[in-house]
């Protein structure tokens, strides 16, 4: 609560010194969708972005990975 009104007296400040159009542009209140790289990819069941497993098109974290692991087929050797 007390970041929102924070974050909307600095919009108003930012509209103030540039002008309501510039500040619509560039200001990182809406989320960018990213095309590549980590920001990019999530896991599938837990939407985390830290390590993430791609191979056979699971995409998935390593935590999310272990526990559905023996379920998907997955052995442990060692
Ligand atoms: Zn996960």
């Amino acid at each position: 609560m007390k970041k929102s009104v924070a974050g909307k007296s600095r919009l108003v400040e930012l509209r103030k010194i540039y002008g309501p159009k510039h500040v619509k542009k560039t200001t990182p209140i809406q989320r960018v969708k990213r095309k590549f790289g980590v920001g990019a990819r999530r896991c599938s069941l837990c939407g985390s972005y830290g390590s993430h497993i791609r191979t056979y098109g699971l995409n998935l974290c390593r935590q999310c990975f272990r526990e559905k692991a023996v379920k998907l087929g997955f052995k442990k050797y060692g």
